[in-house]
């Protein structure tokens, strides 16, 4: 598609908005389901009233509204409170985050062509909004008039935090800027997020777009049945009945390179996966990361930082730059450390088989495989019937009820946006309502990859009674193969564990305000910690029953699982930790740079002594966390984890279904973004967190 100016889709836009305008105006909002009061139980979106042509009037009515709700503030009579500023700021925009939230989880979870058209008219109409609010010179001196007032006022410690993190949101914004410097800002804001939405496109494209075609058994050699029928099905779905198909998509994807034995597919397959974005072709996303990377660069120069990340780490508990690379820096040499002897181990296996070449990176699963198989005499063909679908998630609603008495109560009348997507309701032992959770969880062509937790509504009060939330869960796990259930790997059992504590976040969230604002590297804290649980034989033996006989998955089975915890962790923390490096190289850049985005990346690995055999956990041209959010804070994921397994060790000093302690724990929870993290965290430890049991989960400590 050719790429048009953000000005000129703006113009085009107000042109046909202008010719849609009568008509729109009658007919289109007495159909809208935006513009009427939900009757839905619970006031879930009605998705089966939602239509395309339904958002864009939507969105622009829901601007209209909160720029309407903002002029009243700033015109207001009376001097400046916290209710008729703060507060009032706070209940703004309701309107555009109904339409916002359903648009942008369709986006992720089931786009198509017309959405993405949408998007990409939609960024530059919703930048320009937000700007219109964050640098309103009359909204900020109300803002700040209250600010300055903050000691003589009676605030709660949660309003104290919206108004501090409200005043700091204004001058990072750019408040302080004069005239030139604002209209840059705009501009630059505005360009980044089409780029990012362009960014994510082109990935979504090359992803959909990157596989291997099997033509004929002699390409399957090593793979399980299981296997085979999948890469069936998956060609079945693109249309080449009789072939197999392997795609870049992780579910498909890693199985093939553990347990094929074709070497030349492996890297065929393995190269199509981490070229992504790279093959300077329509969907090459080098020059994209390099506009994103100059303006964010500039962006941070404008707003008086060195660099994006001093930017954006003055918000994080880690606070700067030199802080964040000392803690990579303590972790990276005993990991590489490991990860070179799980080479030669590999090495070893290659050789005996008299192999005759070095290690790749498309032969490390394979190797890992075997060796964990030689190592542990077990393999994840006997692990996955332990862990069908239903049986995790009923390990994990088991595990909500020990912890916090909660209850699911599945809902067969809640409107849905794909037939494959679960709703319950979740309750307190006691009954109340606490919120609704949405499920949806294998891969479809209209899906980004990976998994995340999001939601339609976070829960706030309006006038003392509490708005339930709205959260979901999206991942890409293995589809049933035919005649069996899904059956998941260990890794996606521990990933859907990571998404329910993220969810479990949004559902006991119980601040009076919306305005939330958890530090980046706080956020994988409920997530990672449920991931803890995962595979604690007290909880196995509840949910880990076989597909089949129903027998309990056999404690020699979960002894070598236990024994095999610290296996490839050396692997796994050094291509995360290379990622995590390559994030603050990129943002760690001052000034422009011309640079080669291949000779960057390259750089930066060589600098760290990467070894050959992996690469970094993703490369720039798809590394949607630090195009979308995680900019200078993939580094969060560990972070979170010294949190998390900090806290994990107060369940196990008292037992790992310890209700005082999960009642504290969920204190923490209801309240983080409303209060300092570090403050809230030292409330429920009793002290500040230490590095040592992250340390010793990942082998990295010799105790
Ligand atoms: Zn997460």
């Amino acid at each position: 598609m050719k790429q048009r100016s953000a000005i000129q889709i703006i113009v085009l836009l107000a042109v046909v908005l202008l010719a849609l305008q009568p008509v729109a105006a009658q007919s289109a909002l007495k159909d809208n389901p935006f513009f009427k009061a939900r009757n839905t139980p619970f006031q879930a979106p009605p998705f089966d009233k939602i239509a395309k042509e339904h958002y864009l009037t939507a969105f622009k009515e829901g601007i209209r509204r909160e720029q309407a709700e903002i002029d009243a503030i700033v015109a207001g009579k009376k001097a400046p409170t916290f209710a008729n500023t703060i507060a009032a700021m706070d209940h703004s925009g309701l309107f555009l985050s109904d339409v916002s939230a359903v648009f942008y989880a369709l986006l992720s979870a089931e786009t198509n062509d017309d959405l993405q058209a949408m998007a990409r008219d939609l960024s530059p109409l919703l930048s320009a909004h937000n700007d219109n609010i964050s640098l309103n010179a009359k909204l900020f001196a109300r803002v700040k008039a209250v600010y300055d007032q903050r000691q003589k006022l009676a605030l709660t410690p949660e309003e104290s935090f919206l108004l501090e993190n409200t005043y700091k949101g204004f001058i990072r914004s750019g408040a302080l800027l004069d005239e030139t410097q604002k209209a840059r800002l705009r501009v630059i804001n505005e360009q980044l997020s089409m780029l990012g939405l362009k960014f994510g496109q082109q990935m979504l494209a090359e992803t959909n777009s990157s596989r291997i075609v099997i033509d004929s058994p002699a390409g399957l050699a090593g793979l399980p049945d299981s296997v085979r029928a999948m890469g069936a099905d998956a060609a079945k779905s693109l249309g080449l009945e009789g072939k197999w198909a392997f795609t870049t998509q992780v579910p498909s994807m890693t199985p093939f390179l553990q347990y094929s034995t074709r070497r030349d597919l492996r890297e065929q397959l393995h190269r199509a996966y981490f070229m992504r974005g790279d093959r300077d072709n329509a969907n090459d996303n080098k020059e994209i990361v390099k506009q994103i990377v100059g303006l964010r660069a500039e962006r941070a120069r404008l707003l008086g930082y060195p660099t994006y990340a001093h930017f954006v780490l003055e918000e994080r508990m880690a606070k700067d730059p030199a802080t964040v690379m000392a803690f990579l820096n303590r972790l990276w040499s005993p990991a590489l450390e490991r990860s070179r002897n799980e080479a030669v181990e590999m090495q070893a296996i290659i050789d005996r088989e008299k192999g005759g070449f070095q290690l790749a990176s498309w032969d490390w699963w394979h190797y890992a495989e075997k060796l964990r198989q030689e190592k542990y005499a077990f393999d994840d063909k006997q692990l996955r019937p332990y862990f069908a679908l239903e049986n995790v998630k009923n390990g994990i609603f088991t595990l909500c009820e020990k912890l916090y008495g909660l209850k699911f109560i599945p809902l067969g009348n809640i409107p849905i946006y794909h037939p494959e997507v679960q709703v319950y309701e979740v309750r307190e032992a006691s009954g109340v309502h606490v919120g609704l959770l949405y499920m949806d969880f294998h891969p479809r062509p209209g899906k980004r990859g990976g998994a995340w937790s999001g939601g339609f509504r976070r829960a706030y009060y309006e006038k003392g009674k509490r708005v339930a939330p709205l959260s979901t869960i999206v991942c890409n796990f293995t589809r049933p193969a035919a005649g069996a259930p899904a059956l998941l790997s260990i890794d996606e059992v521990n990933t859907f564990f990571h998404e329910f504590g993220h969810s479990l976040n949004t559902l006991f969230s119980d601040s009076v305000y919306r305005g939330r604002s958890v530090p980046r590297d706080a956020v994988e804290l409920p997530s990672q910690i449920m991931e803890n649980w995962a595979l604690e034989p007290e909880l196995l033996k509840l949910y880990a029953r076989h597909y089949q006989s129903g027998e309990v998955i056999p404690a020699t089975l979960v002894e070598k699982l236990k024994a095999s915890s610290l296996f490839n962790q050396g692997f796994e923390t050094v291509e995360y930790l290379a990622a995590s490096f390559l994030d603050m190289a990129w943002h760690t850049v001052s000034g422009d740079t011309a640079t080669d985005v291949r000779s960057f990346e390259a750089g930066a690995m060589a600098a760290l002594g990467l070894i050959p055999a992996i690469v970094p956990r993703y490369r720039t041209t798809y590394f949607n966390h630090m195009i979308s959010g995680y900019a200078a804070g993939y580094y969060s994921y560990i972070w979170s984890g010294v949190l998390d397994k900090d806290a994990y060790e107060a369940f196990k000093e008292k037992g790992i279904f310890d209700r005082a302690t999960a009642n504290s724990f969920r204190q923490l929870l209801a309240k983080l973004g409303t209060e300092d993290a570090l403050t809230l965290y030292k409330r429920f430890r009793g002290a500040e967190p230490k590095i040592e049991p992250l340390l010793k989960s990942r082998g990295l400590l010799q105790d």
